[in-house]
């Protein structure tokens, strides 16, 4: 029997890519989302992975919600914190809402997945903490103070929570995707894509979601059992950390 692997956001975009390619591997998979229903329900009709809604910057929520996918699979030993979303802007013009929401969604609800599974996690002396940050968190982003601000502190959560494991056989990481070619960044008006962001990118293409789903599927075997607190950057050479 497989491990059981729980991935947020994991219905659709680089989140469906982790939980296809964790299925793959052998991993018993859980996708959450926050609402949208139909990608949801396709995704499982497709893929055969089970997808649960709650909404991860909500800690109640997420604490049932993660006791339901334990109740049907099992102790969950690999957690990647994958949704996230954008409310893009100026600072200028910034809202106390739209720094709020992307903080609790992206932030906090980094937090709020992790949190619940990490006694276990101790108890069992394994696990596997994999959090989807951005290379806008490593460098940051005009109109992105709110999304660079909470991808910066993925960063800072996997390497203190891999000094807190370690010694428990948890190792927790990033992993940094540059501009991938999901809904999220298909939403860029296609002249900006095109004339601003493709051409800083020295591979001249958006990344896929499978490249990003091998870096989470390599750091979550027991091959990367010493990969501890380090961020992989996915980006075609747009940025060095
Ligand atoms: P998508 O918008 O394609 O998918 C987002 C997923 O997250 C969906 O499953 C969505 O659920 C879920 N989600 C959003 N908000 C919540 C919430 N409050 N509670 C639970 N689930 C939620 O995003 P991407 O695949 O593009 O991005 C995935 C991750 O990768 C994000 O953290 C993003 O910041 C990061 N990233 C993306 C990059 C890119 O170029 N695309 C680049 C760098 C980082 P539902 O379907 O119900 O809406």
């Amino acid at each position: 029997m497989g491990r059981t692997a729980l991935v947020t956001g994991g219905s659709r975009g680089i989140g469906a890519a982790i939980s296809k390619a964790l299925k793959a591997e052998g991993y018993n998979v859980a996708a959450s989302y926050a609402g949208n229903d139909e990608a949801a329900a396709k995704f499982t009709e497709e893929t055969g992975i089970k997808t649960y809604k709650w909404d991860v910057g909500d800690y109640e929520a997420s604490e049932a919600g993660i006791a339901q996918v334990e109740a049907d699979l099992g102790p969950i030993e690999v957690v990647v914190a994958n949704a996230g979303i954008t409310w893009d802007g100026f600072f200028h013009k910034m809202t106390p809402e739209q720094w709020n929401k992307v903080i609790a969604t992206n932030l906090t609800g980094v937090f709020n997945t992790v949190r619940p599974v990490w006694p276990g996690m101790r108890e069992r002396k394994f696990g596997r903490v994999i959090v989807i940050s951005s290379v806008n968190g490593q460098k940051g982003q005009a109109g992105q103070v709110n999304y660079a601000a909470t991808k910066a502190g993925d960063i800072g959560i996997v390497r203190s929570l891999a000094q807190e494991g370690a010694r428990a056989g948890i190792t927790a990481n990033a992993v940094c995707p540059g501009y991938i070619g999901t809904e999220m960044v298909r939403a860029i008006d296609e002249d900006v894509l095109n004339k601003h962001i493709i051409p800083q990118i020295p591979a001249g293409r958006l990344g896929e979601p499978e490249e990003i789903a091998r870096c989470v599927t390599f750091l979550a075997s027991d091959d990367a059992e010493f990969i501890n607190g380090s961020t992989i950057s996915a980006n075609g050479a747009q940025f060095f950390a």
